[in-house]
């Protein structure tokens, strides 16, 4: 698909920076990517307003990037990102797009990890570094020059790092840099003091922001459910065991995305194809007939696979991936709901795209309201329905066929009806797990969290360079709290979870929050003691992962 490749071709981005967007899958272009990447090629300061979800990231990493001379062994390009895990998604992100230059380099700069390494790194000429305003305080302070050689900066949700109170610390690394560097600021909304920084700081700066305009869905029901990037694959089969559907559309972002669910939904016995602007014109053809025709139930897509589709047993769109901006998701459930009838939509969204869902919400004028994942006795109920309508249109005639047939079996058995009809159901079920136990059995939920999680604690315990810390229990120290949530790791749950949402809606400092122990069924999280009911306040509300957080003060005893 020429036409398509060439939406990020015609953006004019460094040729090694366009093919490695091309090898990682994208399609095309989003929205936010069309606008601002002229504009940072350009040279011109720019506020963008968007939220995570929107392919900000990609949105300034490709046109910096495509601007930066990797031959000079010198900072170039400062990211500033409000928490450490942001900061590390960026330095990946930029590290994808950066493959194919050969000697570009990415630092991330964070707080919780020894400082020596890090300064060694910016000194050694790395070109990009992507930062925690806190901690590249702390290294300005070693060496007031180490960014004396910026030509990019880029602050990247420049209003929670605000909110993060991280004012003090911008105004530090702005006097830090040469003045004649451009500056690009993104942020999701663009309160006063937002402003007050663009118009010190940024030199005549563009404009960009996602037109959103109010567009209308009707005949569709729409729904969301919070789920985490890693669960993603086991949500789908859960929410597809429960939803009542004739055909499905699950839509993704890259191609290998579409290639990997479909082969996961295709294990699981569902007639399931991907498609992608990879595949042939008639091989698309052909997975579109099948989808019509029945042969197919569910086609997994990119957006631009799925352009102008049109198949009326459609009755769910399912967003698996978050669309870039609201006009691709009402275009994206459009697909169902087609000739008059109605039709469901699905979104999932992970907790930092909740933001997102908000703008959808705003911008088609519709409620999409929360579902849960459905728990092992709904997918139960939901086979055993299944299973009911199926064998209920049978039972009618089948004694007058088989009647004979089943006296002399059970005869020659030498076994009860029931008991044949119970063996009869086992055959006829192939293995499929229809008892509570089996069914739970057979959906962990999470089947990449743990290993991780331990592993993010270990790191972050050798980084205090404490080992003896290994075996809890740990003391607490000094004026921190201890709180309890009744969330873990069976609901999902990782400490970086936890941290992400804890950091986000209680505005604390990455510092402020002590260790994070995440048990089966509760997790324990250490906070400051001073101002803890009204962190606590500020939190009741809070979800992850779906689920109410409602911390607690734990007390041991
Ligand atoms: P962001 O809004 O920057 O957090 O990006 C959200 C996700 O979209 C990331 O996982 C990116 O890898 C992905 N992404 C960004 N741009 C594109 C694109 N043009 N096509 C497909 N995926 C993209």
């Amino acid at each position: 698909m020429t036409q398509v490749i060439g939406g990020f071709a015609a953006l004019d981005l460094h040729p090694n920076i366009l093919a490695a967007v091309i090898a990682t899958g994208y399609e095309e272009p989003s929205a936010i990517q069309l606008q601002a990447i002229p504009v940072i090629l350009a040279g011109h300061d720019m506020i963008g307003q968007a939220q995570t979800g929107t392919g900000k990231t990609a949105a300034f990493a490709l046109p910096i990037l495509s601007r930066i001379d990797p031959t000079k062994r010198q900072p170039q390009a400062l990211i500033l990102a409000p928490t450490r895990e942001l900061a590390l998604q960026v330095a990946t992100a930029f590290e994808t797009y950066a493959k194919q230059m050969p000697g570009l380099n990415v630092i991330a700069v964070y707080g919780g990890a020894p400082m020596g390494p890090q300064l060694k790194a910016i000194r050694n000429g790395a070109q990009v570094v992507v930062a925690t305003p806190g901690r590249l305080v702390d290294h300005l302070r070693r060496d007031e020059k180490v960014l004396s050689t910026i030509q990019h900066l880029v602050l990247d949700e420049a209003d929670e790092m605000l909110k993060l109170g991280f004012m003090d610390d911008l105004e530090v690394i702005f006097k830090a840099m040469p003045e004649t560097r451009q500056t690009v600021l993104f942020s999701a909304t663009l309160p006063h003091s937002i402003r007050t920084i663009a118009e010190k700081h940024l030199r005549e700066p563009k404009h960009v922001r996602i037109e959103t305009k109010t567009q209308t869905v009707t005949a569709i029901e729409q729904a969301h459910l919070l789920v985490h990037a890693d669960q993603k694959h086991a949500a789908v089969l859960r929410l597809l065991e429960v939803e009542e559907f004739d055909a499905l559309i699950a839509f993704v972002r890259t191609k290998q995305a579409t290639l990997d669910l479909a082969a996961v939904l295709e294990a699981r016995g569902y007639k399931a194809a991907a498609l992608n602007g990879d595949i042939a014109q008639n091989q698309r053809e052909r997975v579109i007939e099948s989808l019509k025709d029945g042969r197919l139930d569910i086609v997994v897509a990119t957006d631009v696979a799925a352009r102008g589709l049109d198949v009326p047993r459609i009755t769910h769109v399912m967003n698996v991936d978050m669309p870039y901006d609201p006009e691709s998701y009402v275009h994206r459930i459009g697909r169902t709901g087609r000739a008059g009838r109605t039709g469901r939509a699905l979104l999932l969204v992970t907790p930092r795209e909740r933001r997102m869902l908000q703008v959808i919400e705003r911008v088609t004028g519709q409620k999409v309201s929360e579902v849960r994942l459905p728990d092992g006795q709904q997918v139960l109920d939901a086979r055993i329905k299944k299973l009911t309508s199926s064998l209920a249109p049978l039972v009618a005639d089948a004694e007058a066929s088989h009647g004979e047939l089943l006296d002399r079996l059970t005869a020659e058995i030498g076994c009860s009806p029931r008991a044949l009809a119970a063996a009869l159901l086992r055959k006829a079920t192939n293995g499929q797990a229809l008892t509570l136990a089996e069914v739970e059995r057979e959906q962990p939920l999470v089947p990449t969290s743990a290993p991780r999680e331990r592993s993010e604690r270990s790191s972050e315990r050798s980084d205090r360079g404490d080992s003896r810390e290994r075996r809890a229990p740990v003391p607490l120290a000094e004026g921190r709290a201890r709180c309890r949530t009744a969330l873990g790791a069976r609901d999902g749950i990782a400490a970086k979870n936890l941290l992400g949402a804890i950091l986000n809606e209680g505005g604390l400092v990455r510092e402020a929050i002590g260790r994070i122990q995440v048990r089966e069924s509760f997790s324990l999280v250490e906070l400051p003691e001073d101002g803890l009911e009204r962190l606590l306040s500020k939190l009741k509300d809070t979800r992850v992962g779906g689920k109410p957080l409602k911390l607690r003060r734990y007390r041991e005893d």
